[in-house]
């Protein structure tokens, strides 16, 4: 099943007839040069950007035929967003950064949070201060936080970008396992290790797509290669 697509998409010269297609359970990494449109492309597919020509289907819902006050509901429903920086808000506790786009303020919608929490490695983390967290607990909180409305999928851009080796691995780690447990990632990064936890690895060049990479073996070596023969 494809959750994300999309067909011949431009914007202003940044975005050239970019097409691709997300599946259901995948995890999709985007790579390309500073300023090929990356951050471009993954707000456009959000709904966070505008486009000028082209389609995107996200959950079968087609972003340019919908009206501008039902986007946000579609993107609250449909797409978990995580920032290169967690974007925590520090007057607010834990649990309640988490509950903050959470579309309904039922007691379970509470439960699942702190079930989110325990997944991600922060049992009983709820009522503490957002301030005096590790940057890697941090981006934990802000992935909870996209994934409270059980969206159809995940759409970081450059999630390990501020943090440590270790943070970065436990953050990879963990969106495996969201993986395994049936969720859609697609991500931007700029680190080959990062993306060789991704299964497929789209290039992107001056606003299209050069090249794309089966990385079915998971081989940081492989996604190397892949990279050097940009250059
Ligand atoms: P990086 O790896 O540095 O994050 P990127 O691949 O994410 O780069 P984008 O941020 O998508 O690149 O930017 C692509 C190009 O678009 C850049 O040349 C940038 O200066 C330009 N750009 C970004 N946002 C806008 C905007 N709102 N209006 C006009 N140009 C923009
Ligand atoms: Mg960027």
């Amino acid at each position: 099943m494809i959750v994300l697509e999309s067909r011949n998409v431009s914007k202003e010269g940044l975005i050239k007839n970019i097409s691709l297609k997300i599946n259901k359970g995948e995890f999709v990494s985007i790579m390309g040069p500073s300023g090929s449109g990356k951050s471009t492309l993954l707000y456009i597919l959000s709904g966070i950007e505008s486009f000028d020509e082209g389609e995107v289907i996200i959950a079968g819902k087609d972003l340019s035929r919908i009206r501008k006050n039902e986007l946000s509901d579609i993107r609250r429903k449909h797409i978990g967003f995580v920032f290169q920086n967690p974007e925590l808000i520090p007057e607010v506790n834990v649990i309640s950064n988490i509950l903050l786009p959470a579309l309904s303020n039922k007691r379970e919608i509470k439960q699942r949070g702190e079930e989110l929490l325990a997944k991600l490695g922060l049992a009983g983390y709820q009522n503490r201060s957002v301030n005096n967290l590790s940057g890697g607990e941090k981006q934990r909180v802000a992935i909870a936080r996209a994934l409270i409305n059980m969206p159809d999928i995940i759409l970081a851009d450059e999630p390990t970008g501020a943090l440590n080796q270790t943070a970065s691995k436990e953050t990879m780690e963990l969106f495996l396992s969201l993986k395994e447990m049936g969720n859609t990632i697609l991500m931007v990064t700029h680190d080959a290790k990062v993306a060789s936890y991704s299964d497929r690895i789209l290039y992107l060049v001056d606003g299209s797509i050069a090249g794309e990479f089966n990385n079915s073996n998971r081989d940081e070596n492989e996604v190397r290669e892949f990279l050097a023969s940009f250059r």
